[in-house]
């Protein structure tokens, strides 16, 4: 996966996960909450793609999460492409 890709699914997929989870927490409470659930997952599950895949295509070190869009690897300073 490319790291753009991972950022973008990170960043977009934690927020959408929070908002369907917040959404239905606030609908229906958390117990016995299927969409509640989801959306915790939804989250959970981007946080971790941001993990494993947004990392450095030149060193493969984790890239720092803020700011949104790096312009050089946090660990060396390899340029990263656009
Ligand atoms: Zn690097």
């Amino acid at each position: 996966m490319n790291y753009k890709t991972a950022n973008m699914i990170r960043f977009f997929g934690v927020i959408i996960g929070i908002i369907i989870s917040g959404i239905f927490m606030l609908i229906y409470g958390t117990e016995n909450n299927f969409l509640f659930v989801i959306g915790v997952v939804v989250a959970a599950a981007s946080f971790i793609i941001g993990l494993i895949f947004y990392r450095c295509p030149n060193c493969g070190s984790l890239l720092s999460f803020k700011p949104l869009i790096l312009r050089h690897c946090n660990n060396r300073g390899h340029k990263l492409g656009g």
